[in-house]
């Protein structure tokens, strides 16, 4: 399975554009899941590239 996180298999996932818990960004594709404390959330790209560099 590649690129599963863009084209065609972003259409399965349903409700992945909302707005952003952690940068507030609008519209954003809410595919990606990361965990803040012991918060749980689904984030934007740009969140989850800044979590997991915080994270190594
Ligand atoms: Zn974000």
């Amino acid at each position: 399975m590649a690129k599963p996180k863009r084209g065609k298999s972003v259409n399965i996932i349903k409700n992945w554009r909302g707005t952003c818990p952690r940068c507030g960004r609008t519209g954003a594709k809410l595919l990606w899941e990361a965990t803040e404390g012991d918060k749980k959330m689904k984030v934007c790209k740009v969140c989850d590239a800044q979590i997991r560099n915080k994270a190594s």
